[in-house]
């Protein structure tokens, strides 16, 4: 069953990119407008330019995928190579600043920008509980512009408020196995600065702290059999 699930959200994905790609990109965001700056670093231009198309096909996606149909808070998104600047990106209203020196010393890093444009795309009031506004970012990122990608581990030690991976790797478990619309409540939520940590119970019917119990157990499960089956010797 988890498989039909999963196959069903692939299936929904591809629809998504099928759209996106038929209507083409101009339509694609209507009324949105992506832009890119290199000039501070203009030997990153070429970068430039394919973050901002791959922005301009994932905006309508990451809408989608958020369930948000209301109007757009951010639309004029820039994205703008930072020759000076720590760290990797940082996204403000809707420019998102990226450091020069990441994007050199990691050019195949795609799925960065994806995540930030996803925080263009929340344009929460206030982005707590962080650990949420980050988990549903890396949710998009990791579990569909790069599904498969990256697996995020988890120990005894891990916690729902570990934000990112972590974090999105639960609520894709909860998306799965308890409730599929789960992603598109907790947005909702958030926009209108309402989050309370009763809405997994009222989606779920289970209190959070013992979904996320439920959810380790169920995952260092699985990861103990994939262990398994790496040490089990193979066939000739
Ligand atoms: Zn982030």
């Amino acid at each position: 069953m988890r498989r039909i699930l999963a196959l069903s959200l692939t299936v929904g994905l591809f629809g998504l990119l099928w759209i996106a790609a038929a209507t083409g990109a101009d339509e694609a965001v209507p009324g949105v407008s992506i832009t890119a700056d290199a000039s501070e670093v203009p030997g990153l231009a070429s970068w430039a330019e394919a973050a901002q198309k791959r922005c301009e096909l994932w905006h309508p996606l990451i809408t989608r995928i958020l369930g948000y149909e209301g109007e757009h808070k951010h639309r004029e998104i820039k994205i703008v190579v930072k020759k000076e600047m720590k760290g990797i990106a940082a996204t403000s209203g809707g420019t998102i600043n990226v450091s020069a020196s990441y994007v050199e010393r990691h050019p195949n890093d795609d799925g960065m920008i994806v995540h930030e444009l996803v925080h263009v795309v929340q344009a929460y009031p206030r982005p707590e509980p962080v650990w949420l506004t980050e988990g549903l970012a890396d949710y998009i990122r990791y579990w569909h512009y790069e599904p498969g990608q990256r697996n995020f581990r988890i120990t005894g030690r891990s916690s729902y408020r570990d934000s990112y991976g972590t974090t999105a790797r639960f609520l894709a478990w909860v998306q799965v196995t308890k409730d599929e619309k789960i992603i598109q409540k907790l947005d909702a939520a958030m926009r209108k600065g309402e989050y309370r940590r009763e809405l997994f119970q009222e989606a779920t019917g289970t209190p959070l702290d013992e979904l996320w119990a439920e959810f380790v157990a169920a995952t260092q499960r699985k990861q103990a059999e994939a262990a398994a089956e790496r040490s089990s010797p193979k066939e000739p």
